[in-house]
């Protein structure tokens, strides 16, 4: 693995024994805490109940396994295997790689083409992948939009776990995988029955069960405006099992000749969504229906998230009005606009409070 990889932090805290280790502890308060390097980012797992050790390990496994499998840098990943391929040629990839490859390609087409992973060889091009920024010309970033778009990408019918793409066709999972892996940290949860945990990988965040005292989690919004003091705070919301992802322009960007350019590209124009908001909050409950399928999905709240930012707040909250009536996703939107505004929509006004030093005008639309 090229990234240096940390375990920062490992609360010991001996599970099932109390500090004068003789009493068994209350099982639904031990917790374990470590904080895991991966993805380009700082994740940190805090997991409670009798098996916490067990499930904060596993969870820090999984995490390495898939990033090991869609890195675009690791020469071996499956993602990379994929890019380097010649065009035509099938590329045998693992189960997970290929199911994150169906979700891209779907996300695409829900969001007419603002979520396109095919974009890594623009992305690449402003330096995003390597860290080594430029401004691209327009003739260069025309030049290499010809090879955007899902249908120069392959994924056969079947049981068959290949990819092909067409000349000059990469891919880039970094605006989806993040989300991927917090859905497989919740099976992991869940499987360990897991009573309450606060999963955070960066700007994609799960909160599972309630707090120790019963209350809900609170998951603040980072201000945009003040993204390097550690408490700037656009508001926050109270939430129990559920998914909460930012994308933000504050997050991954350069400067060049007193511009600022930022991660996140348009797919019309190669070049970072200039769309009037500086954040984009996607929130779903991560819960069971009566037939037991998974509502919710940290994977659905990232491909929206960073889809949704190069939208813009009036096709944003027009997605989210046709997705509300057709019932396909069901999803809650906080925007946060380079005006000034700080933009909730109503299925979450009610756990959302603001922080009212931040000098926003907030308004709730439904
Ligand atoms: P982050 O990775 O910082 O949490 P996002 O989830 O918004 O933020 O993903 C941004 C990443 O996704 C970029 O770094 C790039 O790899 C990729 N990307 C950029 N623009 C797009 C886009 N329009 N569609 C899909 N992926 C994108
Ligand atoms: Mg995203």
């Amino acid at each position: 693995m090229r990234r240096l990889t940390v375990l920062l932090l490992a609360l010991a805290m001996l599970a099932g024994l109390t500090a004068c280790g003789m009493e068994p502890a209350d099982p639904n308060t031990a917790q374990e805490s470590i904080q895991v390097i991966a993805m380009d980012t700082v994740m940190t797992f805090s997991i409670y109940g009798e098996k916490s050790t067990h499930a904060v390990y596993a969870a820090e496994d999984e995490v390495r396994r898939l990033e090991g499998l869609l890195s675009r840098t690791d020469p071996e990943s499956d993602v990379s295997r994929l890019n380097a391929a010649p065009a035509g040629e099938a590329v045998t990839v693992s189960e997970d790689t290929r199911s994150l490859l169906e979700m891209a390609r779907f996300y695409a087409m829900m969001t007419e083409g603002a979520f396109d992973c095919t974009l890594a060889p623009v992305s690449s091009a402003w330096g995003f992948t390597e860290e080594s920024f430029r401004v691209p010309s327009r003739t260069e970033l025309d030049g290499l939009l010809q090879h955007v778009g899902w249908e120069k990408f392959q994924l056969p019918e079947g049981q068959n776990l290949t990819a092909s793409h067409d000349e000059g066709v990469e891919i880039d999972l970094g605006g989806i995988a993040k989300g991927y892996v917090t859905d497989v940290i919740a099976g992991i949860l869940e499987e360990n029955h897991v009573p309450r945990a606060t999963i955070s990988l960066g700007g994609n965040v799960l909160v599972w069960g309630d707090r120790p005292d019963g209350t809900p989690w609170r998951v603040g919004i980072q201000d945009p405006a003040r993204a390097d003091a550690a408490d700037g705070y656009a508001g926050f919301l109270s939430l129990t099992d559920a998914f909460a992802v930012t994308s933000g322009s504050y997050q991954r960007y350069f400067e060049e000749d007193g511009q600022r350019y930022h991660h996140i590209i348009d797919p019309a124009t190669g070049c970072p969504a200039d769309s009037g908001l500086t954040s984009v909050t996607v929130v779903e409950k991560r819960e069971r229906d009566a037939n037991s399928n998974i509502l919710g999905s940290g994977t659905e709240c990232d491909a929206l998230s960073t889809a949704l930012f190069v939208m813009g707040e009036e096709k944003a909250l027009e997605f989210w009005r046709t997705e509300r009536e057709s019932r396909q996703m069901s999803f809650d939107l906080v925007l946060v606009t380079e005006d000034g505004r700080v933009v909730v929509t109503d299925g979450i006004a009610d756990v959302f409070t603001p922080d009212e030093t931040s000098g926003y005008a907030y308004e709730t639309v439904s």
